[in-house]
C-alpha cells in the first residue's frame, strides 16, 4: 500500500501517520469491560471500533498483539476512589461469589461479541490474575517518591509527578486548578495530600468481599493500575496503540499515563485512540440513564425503544456507517435503513460467490487478403474497469484516513452496482476482462468479510431452501401456479424472495 495509515491521536489532537515502534509488530491495548452486568449496545460500539482497527492492521501485514483486559476487581461505583466495588456490590445483592458474577458476565460478553463477529484478542488478561504485578508497581511508585501510604491506602502523588516535569491532564485537556474546583469532598479525601491524587491501592473494610494481603494491610488495587500493569507486562514499557471509549479519557487513561510514566520514565503509549459514544436521542447510552438495551433485546425486538427485531450484522453495518470519532445516534429509522442496505450487500456477496469468469468467445474470419482475423466477442469496458479500480483505491484511502468506514462502505456500494449488473445479465464477466472481474470479486469479498467483518447470516436450512427452489422450477414448468405461489409465500414468511429471471431462478434476502 502506498499511502500511510493516519490515526487521530487524542494525545496531540491531530491525525498522525502511523509508524509502528518495532514493525512488523504492533502492540494494541484496549480497556475491556467491567464484568458486573450485561454488555449493552454502546459498549459494543467501542469494541467494534478496535475490532475494525485490529482487522485492518492485520490486513496491512502487521503482526498485531491485541490485548483486551477483563476488569474483575477495583472498579468502584462512581468511577472514583469512593463507593463499593461494582462487582462486589452485585455479588452481595445476589448473595453469590464475586467470581460467579465475573464468570456470568464474562461469558455474556464473549457470546455477544461473537454474535457481532468480533475477533477475540490475542491475550485477555484479568485484573485479579495480576495482583502480584500490581502490588509490585505500588511498591515501586512509593520507592520512586510518586506515591504515599495513608491509612492503609496508597495514593498517587500528582503534585510530585508534575514537579518532576510531567503534565497530569494533558490527554483530557484538563487544567488542574479547574479540576480542583470540580472535585467534591468525598470519602477518603482527607487521606489525600491533594484531592486529585488517586488510589492505586485501597484499604479494605472487613465486609469488603474482594481483598488481599499487601505490605499496607488487607486491600485491593485501584482501578487504573491494572491496565498499566497488564499493558506493560504484555506489550512493554512503551507500546503502539491504546484504545477505549471517549468516557475513559479522564480519569482512567490520564491516570494510566501518570502511572506508566512514573514507573518507567517514559510515556507508555504512542497513539491514544478514543471511540465516540453511541447515543439515544442525543444522550449517551448507559445503564444508569436507563436508555440502554441489550443485544439480546435487539435481536428479539423486545424493548419499548425498538419497533422491530434487528439482526447482528445489520447492527454491525449500522455502526460501520459512521466513523468511530463521530457520535452515532440510535434510531429505528437508521437501523431499518441499515438492515435494508446490509441485505443488498449480502445478496451481492451471495451471487458474486457463484459467479465465475467466462472468457468471451472468439470468432475467426478471413479478411479480403485471405488472412485469419480473430475478434473477441466482447470488448472490454475500460470505463467500468477504471471505475472499479477507483473504488478499490478509494476504499483504502478512506480506511487510511483514520478508519473512515463511512466512506469505505460507500465504495463497497459502488462495487455492488457492478455485481448487480452481472447478476442481471446487463454486464458479462468478459466485458470486465479477467483482471477486472478478478479485482471486483477479490476486493468485494475481502472488504466485506475480512476488513468490515460482515458475514452472511445463513438461514439454518440452506439445503432445504435449495430443494424448495428445485420444486418451484418443476411446478413452474408444469404450470402448477397455485403450488408456485405456495412456495413463494413460504419464502416470504422467512424474509426471503424468489428471484425469477429469464436467465436464472434464485433466492435472495428480502431487501
Ligand atoms: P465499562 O464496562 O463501563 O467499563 O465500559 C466498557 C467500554 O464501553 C468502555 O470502553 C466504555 O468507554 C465503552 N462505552 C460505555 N458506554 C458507551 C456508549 N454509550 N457508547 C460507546 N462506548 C461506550
Ligand atoms: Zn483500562
Amino acid at each position: 500500500m502506498t499511502q500511510p495509515l493516519k490515526i487521530y491521536n487524542s494525545l496531540n489532537r491531530q491525525k498522525e501517520n502511523f509508524e509502528a515502534i518495532a514493525p512488523p509488530h504492533v502492540g494494541l491495548y484496549v480497556c475491556g469491560p467491567t464484568v458486573y452486568n450485561y454488555v449493552h449496545l454502546g459498549n459494543v460500539r467501542t469494541f467494534l471500533t478496535f475490532d475494525t482497527l485490529f482487522r485492518y492492521l492485520t490486513h496491512m501485514g502487521y503482526k498485531v498483539r491485541y490485548v483486551r483486559n477483563i476488569t474483575d476487581v477495583g472498579h468502584l461505583v462512581g468511577d472514583g476512589d469512593e463507593g463499593e466495588d461494582k462487582i462486589g456490590r452485585m455479588a452481595k445483592l445476589e448473595q453469590i461469589e464475586p467470581m460467579e458474577i465475573v464468570q456470568r458476565y464474562t461469558n455474556d460478553f464473549h457470546d455477544v461479541l461473537k454474535q457481532f463477529n468480533l475477533l477475540p484478542p490475542s491475550i485477555e488478561p484479568t485484573a485479579t490474575g495480576h495482583l502480584i504485578e500490581q502490588i509490585e508497581a505500588v511498591k515501586d511508585l512509593i520507592a520512586k517518591g510518586l506515591a504515599y501510604e495513608s491509612n492503609g491506602s496508597v495514593y498517587f502523588d500528582i503534585n510530585q509527578y508534575n514537579q518532576n516535569g510531567n503534565d497530569y491532564g494533558k490527554l483530557s485537556g484538563r487544567v488542574l486548578d479547574e479540576l480542583l474546583i470540580e472535585t467534591r469532598e468525598l470519602e477518603g479525601t482527607a487521606e489525600k495530600r491533594n484531592p486529585l491524587d488517586f488510589a492505586i491501592w485501597k484499604n479494605a473494610a472487613p465486609e469488603h468481599l474482594m481483598q488481599w494481603d499487601s505490605p499496607w494491610g488487607r486491600g485491593f488495587p485501584g482501578w487504573h493500575l491494572e491496565c498499566t500493569c497488564m499493558s506493560t507486562k504484555y506489550l512493554g514499557k512503551k507500546f503502539d496503540i491504546h484504545g477505549g471509549g471517549m468516557d475513559l479519557k479522564f480519569p482512567h487513561h490520564e491516570c494510566e499515563i501518570a502511572q506508566g510514566t512514573g514507573l518507567n520514565g517514559t510515556a507508555p503509549v504512542r497513539y491514544w485512540m478514543h471511540s465516540n459514544m453511541l447515543t439515544v436521542n442525543g444522550q449517551k447510552m448507559s445503564k444508569s440513564l436507563g436508555n440502554s438495551f441489550l443485544p439480546a433485546e435487539l435481536f428479539a425486538g423486545s424493548h419499548p425503544l425498538l419497533e422491530q427485531a434487528y439482526s447482528p450484522m445489520s447492527v454491525r453495518f449500522f455502526m460501520l456507517q459512521s466513523q468511530y470519532r463521530s457520535t452515532l445516534d440510535f434510531s429505528n429509522d437508521a437501523l431499518k435503513g441499515a438492515q435494508k442496505a446490509y441485505k443488498r450487500l449480502v445478496n451481492g456477496l451471495k451471487s458474486l460467490k457463484q459467479m465465475v469468469y467466462i472468457p468471451a468467445e472468439i470468432t475467426h474470419e478471413t479478411d479480403e487478403a485471405g488472412l485469419k482475423v480473430s475478434t473477441p466477442g466482447v470488448e472490454i469496458d475500460v470505463k467500468k474497469v477504471a471505475d472499479i479500480e477507483k473504488s478499490v483505491a478509494a476504499f483504502y484511502e478512506a480506511m487510511n484516513d483514520d478508519l473512515n468506514t463511512a466512506v469505505a462502505v460507500a465504495q463497497v456500494f459502488n462495487l455492488l452496482k457492478y455485481i448487480n449488473m452481472l447478476y442481471l445479465n446487463q454486464l458479462t464477466p468478459a466485458a470486465l476482462g479477467e483482471a477486472g472481474f478478478g479485482l471486483l470479486k477479490e476486493k468485494f469479498v475481502l472488504f466485506f468479510e475480512q476488513i468490515l467483518g460482515l458475514q452472511e447470516e445463513k438461514s439454518e436450512g440452506d439445503a432445504v431452501l435449495n430443494g424448495m427452489l428445485e420444486l418451484y422450477r418443476t411446478y413452474k414448468a408444469a404450470q402448477a401456479y397455485d403450488k408456485v405461489d405456495e412456495i413463494r409465500t413460504y419464502f416470504k414468511a422467512q424474509g426471503l424472495v424468489i428471484r425469477d429471471m429469464k436467465h436464472r431462478i434464485d433466492w435472495a434476502y428480502e431487501e
